[in-house]
């Protein structure tokens, strides 16, 4: 089984700060490796969808997760494919502003939704556009109302301004609607703004120390017989701790996830747009169950923690868009995460032992569009 991010428009209706308000504000300075980048990619999905068809058909259990730019903005294609396409899983990572542009027929159909939001209103709102927050809540009640079963996952980016803790409680505990599957990831730069930031400092000071008390408290729940919250920076590492297991790179990119581009190439993940030295083949031609694995070279080889962690992110592994400093501080980060968890598991196997929670719990489909190391 394979999951293939299918990119369907670079266009986006909304600039977050973190992504295209960063890339627009021009005040950043990349510090990467120059990797060379197909310009001619078009714009919008551009393929013949009979060949998508044909290459999605050779794999049993496919499953094609729709993502932009915002995948809504053309929800011509997205009806288009899910109404003609072989037998096969459907997701979708959106911001969440269109998806009443879907009918229900539809809606019901996503395995898992995957929605960004970033916390309390005002940090919504101060990195999305105002009134964000609130038509994502508006939107989110609409897909319970149109029968959505799946799995909806409030995907947060959080960056120095954020508390960590406080957002996740308050995605959590929400009175507008309970987000029970929560991924964050940090904006931990990748279009060379380093250099502007106190980002360091805040992982010190407010990150690290915040995953601590949300590991805590991710555990007294299970104690208090809440069950196991759907936190996937937390499920996916303690479910393999628990089964003493390593893990590859938890996204899955190039070797369980990959991304169909605009033009029908195939790349490794959907942030290495265009990246021609890194693609696996054409879907034209290609066997959607023998891929290439790709692979490279970094110091996560010879990490202690490659097992837990993955190795984090292929794309930064190969465009290493940090200066040293702030790669170690990311690394610290994961080590905090990996620490944390490590104390938690005796806690953890006794609520096991003693019936608040089973095994089970845990579980979740691997390589969804969450991370899981942030
Ligand atoms: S902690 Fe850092 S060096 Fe180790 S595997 Fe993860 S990303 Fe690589
Ligand atoms: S973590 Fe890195 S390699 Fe994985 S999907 Fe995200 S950008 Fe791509």
């Amino acid at each position: 089984m394979v999951f293939f991010h299918l990119i369907l428009t670079d266009t986006c209706n909304l600039c977050c700060s973190y992504c295209r308000g960063k890339i627009h504000s021009g005040d950043v300075e990349w510090c990467g490796r120059d990797v060379e980048i197909d310009t001619a990619l078009p714009p919008d999905l551009s393929i013949d969808l009979d060949d998508l068809y044909t290459f999605i058909e050779r794999d049993p259990d496919a499953c094609i997760t729709f993502y932009g730019g915002e995948p809504l903005m053309r929800s011509d294609l997205i009806t288009e494919i899910m109404d003609h396409a072989p037998p096969c899983r459907f997701m979708i990572q959106t911001n969440g502003l269109l998806l009443k542009d879907l009918e229900p027929r539809h809606i019901r159909r996503f395995e898992t939704i995957l929605v960004s939001i970033d916390g309390p209103p005002p940090v919504t709102d101060r990195h999305r556009g105002a009134g964000t927050y609130q038509r994502v809540m508006e939107n989110c009640a609409y897909l319970e109302s149109a029968g959505f079963t799946g799995e909806l996952i409030a995907r947060m980016t959080v960056g120095e301004d954020v508390d960590i803790h406080d957002a996740v409680t308050f995605l959590h505990r929400n009175r507008d609607h309970s987000f029970r599957a929560l991924h964050w990831q940090m904006d931990a730069e990748f279009a060379g703004d380093a250099g502007t930031r106190s980002f360091h400092r805040w992982l010190n000071e407010s990150y690290n120390p915040g995953i601590r008390r949300l590991i805590h408290d991710w555990v007294g729940m299970m104690a208090g017989g809440e069950g196991v919250a759907r936190w996937y920076p937390f499920l996916q590492p303690m479910q393999d701790l628990l089964a003493c297991r390593d893990s590859w790179l938890r996204c899955g990119a190039g070797y369980a996830n990959y991304t169909i581009m605009t033009d029908g190439h195939i790349g490794p993940c959907p942030v290495m747009i265009g990246m021609k030295e890194y693609y696996a083949g054409h879907i034209r031609d290609a066997n959607p169950l023998s891929l290439p694995v790709v692979e490279v070279e970094s110091e996560c080889t010879r990490c202690p923690i490659r097992g837990f962690c993955g190795g984090r992110c292929l794309y930064s592994q190969i465009v290493r868009p940090w200066p040293d400093e702030m790669r170690l501080a990311v690394c610290d980060s994961v080590k905090n995460l990996y620490a944390g968890l490590v104390e938690a598991l005796p806690l953890v196997r006794r609520c096991i032992a003693e019936g608040r929670i089973n095994e089970g719990d845990f579980s979740h489909t691997r390589y969804n569009g969450c991370e899981i190391i942030p």
